[in-house]
């Protein structure tokens, strides 16, 4: 049975449809093949996030610097909410490096004095 799913590698936002042997329809561009491919064989995200700064109110923006497997998502999150970092950070200066074995690094996404 054929499965579609929406591309999500560009705004354009294509509908795909990928055949049970495999070949991938719907979308406008070559990008949305291997999209389509990872899709149904492991989803995979970059966790975009917000951790406490010890001392601060305001949160740091951090993502991760690869995409993870989306099982992985949530234990990541609960990882990060329980996080606190100390300032100074520089931009994409590693804060966690190989976050739960997921082969991803979690990386400050601005600044912080
Ligand atoms: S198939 Fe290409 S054009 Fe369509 S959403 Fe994916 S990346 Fe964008």
């Amino acid at each position: 049975m054929s499965k579609r799913l929406t591309c999500l590698v560009c705004p354009r936002g294509c509908q795909l449809e990928v055949s049970d042997d495999l070949v991938v329809t719907g979308n406008f561009c070559p990008r949305g093949i291997p999209y389509a491919l990872q899709e149904i064989k492991e989803p995979k995200r970059t966790l975009t996030y917000l951790v406490k700064v010890e001392g601060q109110k305001e949160p740091l923006p951090v993502r991760t610097d690869v995409a993870v497997n989306k099982s992985l998502i949530f234990p990541i999150v609960e990882y990060l909410n329980k996080l606190v970092i100390k300032a100074p950070v520089t931009f994409n200066e590693i804060l966690v490096e190989n976050i739960l074995n997921s082969g991803a690094n979690i990386i400050a996404s601005r600044p912080r004095r």
